[in-house]
């Protein structure tokens, strides 16, 4: 079964339609998997197999067993957690990174890959509004974009205390100080983690009722930090959509000799937008920013930015050299520089592709419009008797409570039987999560194919579900 002896036309032409008829089909569906985790092992279970299958027969089957475990995050109807749509021209291109196979480590090895990305960064830094000699590492998401935009900090912090923490670890090193906000992202909190910080080390700021760190908290904290000292944001609460107050805060932390960094997964895109951009004004203030490609600007899994204002301590963090890779002259630039992996997915192309594609037009529309539509949805429900809307949306976050003028136990057990039941209908699908002790209803509207149509149709099934709850 040697490579030359394969159709590839018939077997990519057979991947590319049956991709097709999926996504054709998409929202005609229940939007929600029609099998659980523990029925799709079965499906997949099988001894390890001793002789090959042919190519075709690999593919069918790996479609026909994948189909009833497949989520519908990529239909107009899905407000589960915060997840982008990978949009059609975003699979495209990623298809064909998969096919052109490049190792994406360095320019050498990867030209069009590592230009790609390299002006990809740089419609990045404008669509986003931040300083355009920021360095870009692309990385797997935000988790990881926290993670390296961190460990920037913990080199640019400790070098200027006169540590080399690449060189000498963190043995010994002088103590850093970490403030972060009581809402951070748990991503957050696993970058410290990883990067021997501790994520109970830290010095936690009390937040107001939307999640944003306070200014009074805030000021307590980084007065009572000398020497090295990191302070984390957040622009986009992943229940709330609130934005911390950056102009203010960076301005402290910054005449604290800190380093500030924003975690702004989906949020920092508000910054694309004129009508939002207000909301993360300051932002550009900051050191360093994590924001994801596969949540608002639609690319498919994975891609995330790390983005550093101070390039040489993005690189120093991050950099391995040997005798055999390539030397980096002035105005090239190799992507592993940037990321904690050597060979890595040539993740630029999707992003220059999307971006292309929707211009910075398109990303404006689709922003805008998820904020849009996540107020209809808010209206919508609100209007009905015995549903609250708990945060001021002004994203895309709606964060609904049902029976809210019972006891606290019984709206909890209202809000999770909704939930339950508008994910076993299938109209749309909205996960639950504890915001401030109470059980909601959290709906992130970010999907690129959403329309005002699907947000009314939503409307209705999740307001049929509350009614079949509260009068069983
Ligand atoms: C989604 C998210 C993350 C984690 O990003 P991944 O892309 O899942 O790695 C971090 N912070 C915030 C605020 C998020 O919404």
């Amino acid at each position: 079964m040697a490579e030359r002896d394969l159709d590839l036309a018939a077997l990519f032409h057979e991947v590319a339609g049956r991709a097709a008829a999926f996504r054709g089909a998409i929202g005609d569906g229940p939007q929600r998997p029609l099998r659980d985790y523990r029925e799709m092992v079965e499906v997949f279970a099988e001894k390890t197999p001793e002789t090959g299958l042919a190519a075709e027969a690999v593919i069918a089957d790996l479609m026909d067993k994948a189909a009833a475990g497949l989520h519908a995050t990529t239909g107009p109807r899905f407000f589960g957690w915060v997840i982008g749509a990978s949009h059609p021209v975003g699979v495209a291109a990623d298809w064909l990174t998969s096919a052109w196979g490049q190792n994406a480590g360095n320019h050498q090895a990867a030209p069009a890959a590592a230009a790609a990305e390299s002006v990809a960064a740089s419609w990045l830094l404008d669509l986003l509004g931040l300083p355009a000699d920021c360095s870009v590492g692309f990385v797997t998401g935000a988790t990881v974009a926290n993670l390296v935009c961190l460990a920037a900090a913990r080199s640019a912090v400790l070098q200027r205390a006169g540590w080399d923490v690449e060189t000498d670890g963190l043995f010994g090193a002088p103590p850093i100080h970490v403030v972060i906000g009581d809402d951070a992202h748990t991503t957050v909190f696993a970058a410290l983690q990883v990067l021997g910080l501790g994520h109970d080390r830290v010095i936690r700021v009390p937040t107001d009722e939307m999640g944003r760190v306070t200014v009074e908290g805030f000021t307590a904290a980084i007065s009572g930090c000398d020497g090295p000292t990191i302070a984390v944001l957040q622009a986009g609460q992943l229940n709330t959509g609130a934005f911390d107050p950056f102009a203010e805060l960076i301005a402290l932390a910054h005449a604290r000799g800190a380093w500030v960094h924003v975690d702004g997964a989906f949020g920092l895109w508000a910054r694309a937008c004129p009508s939002l951009a207000g909301l993360a004004e300051g932002a550009e203030q900051a050191d360093s920013w994590a924001t994801d490609g596969h949540k608002w600007l639609q690319t498919p899994y994975d891609s995330g930015y790390a983005i550093v204002r101070d390039a040489r301590a993005h690189r120093k963090a991050m950099t391995a050299s040997a005798s055999y890779l390539p030397e980096t002259a002035e105005g090239e630039r190799d992507p592993s520089h940037f990321v904690p992996e050597l060979s890595r997915r040539a993740r630029g192309f999707a992003t220059w592709a999307m971006i292309r594609h929707l211009g910075r037009e398109g990303i404006v529309e689709m922003v805008e419009r998820h904020c849009r539509l996540a107020r209809q949805m808010a209206d919508g429900l609100r209007n009905e008797a015995g549903i609250a809307i708990l945060n001021e949306v002004f994203l895309n976050q709606v964060l609904v409570r049902f029976g809210a003028d019972r006891p606290v136990e019984e709206a909890d057990a209202l809000t999770r039987a909704v939930i339950a039941r508008m994910q076993a209908d299938g109209t749309c699908f909205a996960g639950g999560a504890r915001w401030r002790g109470q059980w909601v209803m959290r709906i992130s509207i970010i999907g690129w194919a959403t329309t005002a149509q699907d947000i009314g149709a939503s409307v209705a099934a999740i307001r049929a579900a509350w009614r079949a709850c509260s009068n069983p």
